[in-house]
């Protein structure tokens, strides 16, 4: 009797091991995935698309914006704990890294920018790989390819949704290329350093930084600075940021005779596949109202 029970809790034991381990050509039966921040989470949200068995939520807040300064608190700690993958958006973004491997060694990471050419600045990569469309695209094809290998049963779903997902992004692309072809300057002010990808993709110039990270504020000496180089450039259009607030810029705004506009980094928004493309959609509008 005693021998017996012990032999179907083994039983038991090895189906409850069964069911979280994945072999080639088998589904797992689930698999909880979870992305570090919004823009990492709505990519893999267009590369999982409806699929049963398969989870996908995001650790950082969708209101928390860039993960520069971000201190992992205990939920997130427990939410990693029970992830099989973690995608992340890598080229530095996430400094926590390390910390959350060690913490959850089990889990699978995908570093979405991995073989992604990334811009310097001041010698270090800039992360903000996934404004640039183009590179988006392969942020795509890297979280598709790493979901395929941690759960090979899915593989082709994997891949078919991330087609389906790269031909939008490109066609959007191509809308923006259109629409940002014949603008009167191409001169712009933003802040943080979050558009240097986007500026090189449409061949906008970025004249001045205003705030290098997101909730710094510049120093007077910096701001006079900026004032100047907004006056000599002859800059009519500043573009804020929705995740902050617009002060720095009306002052800059009033100083210098230009107009503050909005452009957004995609850092924040709704749990929704298409986020992404709508906030491209509204940066274009914006940014032909303002450089028209
Ligand atoms: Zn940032």
């Amino acid at each position: 009797m005693n021998g017996r029970r012990k032999v179907v809790t083994a039983l038991a034991a090895a189906a409850l091991v069964a069911a979280g381990t994945s072999r080639a050509g088998e589904a797992r039966t689930n698999l909880n995935v979870v992305a570090s921040f919004y823009p990492i989470y709505v990519a893999t949200l267009n590369v999982v698309g409806h699929n049963p068995g398969v989870s996908v939520s995001s650790m950082a807040q969708p209101t928390a914006g860039c993960l520069h300064d971000y201190q992992m608190r205990t939920d997130d700690m427990v939410a990693l704990s029970a992830a099989d993958v973690f995608v992340v958006n890598g080229a530095g973004m996430e400094a926590f890294l390390d910390k959350a491997v060690r913490q959850a060694p089990r889990m699978t990471v995908i570093d979405a920018s991995r073989g992604i050419d990334l811009l310097r600045d001041g010698g270090q990569p800039n992360p903000h790989v996934w404004v640039s469309i183009a590179r988006h695209m392969q942020q795509v094809a890297n979280i598709a390819a790493g979901l395929a290998a941690a759960d090979p049963g899915r593989a082709e779903r994997y891949r078919q949704n991330a087609a389906v997902y790269t031909n939008r992004l490109a066609a959007l692309r191509v809308r923006m290329q259109a629409g940002l072809k014949d603008l009167k300057t191409r001169d712009i002010v933003t802040f943080h350093e979050a558009f240097p990808y986007f500026a090189e993709e449409f061949g906008l110039r970025i004249v001045a930084t205003i705030a290098r990270e997101p909730g710094s504020e510049p120093s007077g000496r910096e701001l006079a600075r900026t004032i100047q180089a907004v006056r000599r450039a002859g800059v009519k259009a500043l573009f804020a940021e929705p995740q902050y607030a617009p002060r720095v810029a009306e002052t800059i705004a009033r100083e210098t005779g230009a107009t503050v506009y909005v452009l957004d980094p995609a850092v924040t928004g709704p749990a929704s596949p298409n986020a992404y493309i709508e906030i491209m959609e509204k940066n274009l509008a914006e940014l032909q109202r303002a450089l028209k």
